[in-house]
């Protein structure tokens, strides 16, 4: 699996790197006195040099979550604010795309066993990939149920949905339903891979049920810690 690993990130690599140094020897050869050829070149050298860096970013991420994966989280975390700030972070990407972020969970401290960075990330990715993989005027609904000693936190989003026979590989490194369509919106087939592995650190579940052409529906366990009202704090 590690040897796979490695060729695969190579080769993930190795295709925007070749696209960057076409484009610098088109620079330095045919495109030298085109000034128009020079933007497109350089704005295509823009686009490839960022997803190296976010394909780098999200490699750094994996190998950090899987060295400390048997360190179980013990610290407290309220999951409502984090979910706020989330959400903030992604609202103006989502209204770009013509998308709406709909939050419905309650004006109650909620707490979660859990590592603040690595929760924060877990959505960050669920809720851009369902921003992402649906369509113009649609929205994403996040919401909280405590069920007995577990919090579940869902991201539902009206988009392309999946097909069946991709469910179960979702999570691995890499594996993505369509090359094209990720590669379109800035994916590096690692968000889910570094989900699985953030979430099973904490003890967790992700559960994914989607129906294609109605949506997906990401939904993320993890231990229930405490609740506090917001005119009771004790
Ligand atoms: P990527 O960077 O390609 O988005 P991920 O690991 O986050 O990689 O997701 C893997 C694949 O799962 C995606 O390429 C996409 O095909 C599919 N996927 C993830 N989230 C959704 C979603 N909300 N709706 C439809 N497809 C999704």
């Amino acid at each position: 699996m590690r040897v796979d690993f490695v060729a695969n990130a190579g080769h993930e690599l190795r295709t925007p790197l070749a696209i960057l140094i076409g484009s610098i020897e088109t620079l330095q050869g045919p495109a030298a006195n085109d000034v128009e050829a020079q933007q497109r070149f350089l704005g295509m050298m823009h686009a490839q040099s960022s997803r190296m860096s976010r394909l780098i970013d999200d490699l750094l991420s994996l190998s950090q979550i899987e060295m400390n994966e048997h360190s179980r989280p013990s610290a407290k975390l309220e999951i409502t604010s984090l979910l706020r700030g989330v959400t903030d972070l992604i609202r103006p990407k989502a209204q770009d795309l013509g998308k709406t972020l709909v939050l419905d969970i309650p004006e109650k401290n909620i707490f979660v066993m859990g590592e603040k960075d690595q929760i924060f990330q877990v959505f960050t990715n669920l809720i851009d990939n369902a921003v992402k993989y649906s369509g113009n005027h649609t929205s994403v609904t996040i919401s909280i149920n405590v069920v007995g000693r577990e919090v579940l936190i869902s991201v539902t989003d009206q988009g392309d949905g999946i097909p069946k026979e991709h469910l179960a590989r979702l999570t691995e490194r890499f594996y993505r339903v369509d090359q094209n369509r990720s590669r379109d919106v800035g994916g590096t087939g690692l968000g889910l891979a570094i989900v699985k592995h953030i979430v099973s650190r904490h003890r967790g579940r992700l559960d994914i049920n989607s129906v294609v052409g109605k949506g997906s529906t990401f939904k993320v366990g993890l231990p229930f810690m405490d609740i506090e009202t917001a005119d009771c704090p004790n």
